[in-house]
């Protein structure tokens, strides 16, 4: 059965020019989407959503972490309680994607799952533990 799993990818400097990516689609099938990438001299990070069989999977990140990558699962999905929110914004300060927002007018809380990258940060920002996740 097909699954997907989003990851950060923690590269070295020493890592961050070797064709890992490649690799994963030509050696283990996997079908990869870069949803975010940051290169700096120091570090490479990159948050990636990998489809495939998870025995595919699993050889993939024990793949990446044989090479020095650290790799960081993210969570499988979010769930929202709107109904008891308080439109407080903590959970919209800390969401870098801008998948959550605050409607200016009504000040109601947007999520705009398309945007989310599953990172699990607003899930310990609200006061109100509205916001769970799925693993
Ligand atoms: S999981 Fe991350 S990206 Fe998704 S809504 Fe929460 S903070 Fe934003
Ligand atoms: S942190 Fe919780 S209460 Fe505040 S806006 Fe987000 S979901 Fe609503």
């Amino acid at each position: 059965m097909l699954q997907k799993r989003r990851v950060v990818l923690t590269f070295p400097p020493d890592r961050i020019e070797r064709p890992v990516i490649y690799r994963l689609v030509k050696d283990y099938d996997l079908v990869l989407n870069i949803l975010r990438a940051q290169v700096n001299p120091e570090e490479g990070k990159m948050v990636l959503e990998l489809e495939g069989p998870s025995d595919k999977i699993k050889e993939g990140l024990k793949y990446l972490r044989n090479q020095k990558i650290s790799v960081d699962l993210l969570v499988k999905d979010i769930k929202l309680n709107t109904e008891e929110c308080i439109s407080c914004g903590a959970c919209v300060a800390v969401c870098s994607s801008g998948a959550l927002s605050l409607d200016i007018e009504t000040a109601k809380l947007n999520f705009n799952r398309d945007k989310c990258i599953l990172c699990g940060c607003c899930v310990v920002a609200c006061p109100l533990s509205l916001i769970e996740v799925e693993m």
